[in-house]
């Protein structure tokens, strides 16, 4: 089969191969933890349930307009307003299946074959590939543990060329968990104001911080920033709605009606009753999404402190978003595995943990854990990783 070059050089998603694995050897019969997961372990709440099925019942099975439906639309533009006091017009607003694919429709209606994004790595490993297929070159600048995983304006500048249209920031991030901070938002902002990019800024983690850390978003910096930005976000972290696939784009009128055509040729339109699941969602009690974010803290807090006594395993302490980043090059080196793709792999044969090695996300030396799962679950694996470290070395 002679493929198109577009889908050849995408790189399939290395949580899924772990996954795949993981789910392979549950199927045979094996007790295995997973800790790859990237979505709440929580069920949806109730009342936005109970919306969509009331929504269902009354007759809302039809196509809605392709940014999404007028209600919704509304209910994101008080969200903003409510969380982030930022004004803007439905006109500003699409709707997608989920923020990734808003991204996909933002790539799709903003890069031509040869224009760079910058991508700050680690990253979620969905932003290179998205850049690929929009014919983009992804342009990846490391950031590391000295400096809590955070690009200075200093690095940016070496990065920048007349080809680069867009940075993409994401925090909290997935994977590391850091946040950045209102100062170092404006000083990124100001920079990408300065070359003229567009700041693609994914807040789909916003509801998920810890401590006395904050949530802000790049376009509350000042009014030109905001100008220049794209904000995604969606339901599935904040109100535990992965399956659902709502997710939104706000930014620019001009591109969002861009990225409305191109819906409209490939979707048509998100799943009308997980819209108005998304309006209930936004609309309704945030009780749910406060008692989600108070568990995984309990979780975080108690898992960070025994993982890092785990030997070989260093990690700075995550601020939001609900995965753990340690660094594992010691504890491969100790144990005898060429890299940390092959202990993680060692790892998950013999002491049937999955975890997901950082490779995919750009940072090879580390390894994702996710603490989305109950805290029993957590502690045992934890005691496994623990228990191999401990026979290997
Ligand atoms: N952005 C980041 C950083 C993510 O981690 C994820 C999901 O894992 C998404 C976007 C996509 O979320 P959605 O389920 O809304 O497509």
């Amino acid at each position: 089969m002679k493929l198109s070059k577009r889908a050849a050089t995408i790189t399939p998603s290395s949580t899924l191969a772990i996954t795949a694995k993981a789910n392979h050897l549950k199927a045979e019969g094996h007790d295995v933890i997973g800790l790859g997961a990237g979505e709440p372990d929580f069920n949806t709440p109730k009342h936005i349930i109970d919306a969509a099925m009331q929504a269902v019942n009354s007759g809302h099975t039809k196509y809605t307009p392709s940014a999404g439906l007028p209600a919704l639309k509304q209910a994101i533009v008080e969200k903003l307003q409510r969380d982030q006091n930022l004004q803007y017009d439905p006109s500003n607003v699409i709707v997608a299946s989920g923020a990734k694919h808003a991204l996909y429709l933002l790539f799709q209606s903003y890069i031509d074959p040869g224009d760079e994004v910058i991508i700050l790595s680690p990253y979620w490993v969905s932003y290179p590939e998205q850049v690929k297929l929009a014919g983009g070159i992804p342009v990846i600048v490391d950031t590391d543990e000295s400096n809590q995983f955070k690009v200075t304006v200093d690095q940016l500048q070496k990065a920048v060329s007349n080809k680069t249209k867009a940075l993409i920031i994401n925090s909290p991030s997935n994977p590391t968990g850091m946040i950045y901070t209102k100062q170092e938002l404006e000083a990124i902002g100001a920079f990408c104001v300065e070359h003229n990019l567009l700041i693609i800024s994914d807040e789909i983690y916003e509801k998920l911080v810890y401590g006395q850390n904050r949530h802000v978003s790049i376009a509350e910096c000042s009014d030109e920033i905001r100008k220049q930005t794209v904000i995604i976000n969606g339901v599935s972290k904040s109100h535990a709605m992965t399956g659902w696939r709502i997710g939104y784009a706000v930014g620019d009128a001009e591109l969002i009606k861009a990225m409305t055509n191109v819906a409209s040729h490939s979707t048509s339109n998100p799943a009308t009753v997980s819209q108005y699941a998304a309006i209930a969602a936004y609309n309704g009690t945030q009780e749910p999404v406060k008692q989600m974010q108070e568990a995984f803290e309990e979780r975080l807090n108690k898992a960070y402190e025994t993982l890092t006594q785990i030997p070989g395993l260093t990690c700075i302490k995550p601020q939001g978003a609900f995965y753990l980043f340690p660094n594992a090059k010691k504890a491969a080196e100790v144990t005898g595995y060429a890299n940390v793709t092959e202990w993680v792999s060692a790892l998950l044969s013999e002491e049937k943990v999955a975890l997901v090695p950082g490779e995919g996300f750009g940072a090879p030396e580390y390894v994702r854990l996710s603490y989305a799962t109950s805290l029993d679950q957590i502690e045992e694996a934890l005691s496994r990783i623990n228990r191999f470290m401990k026979n290997h070395m």
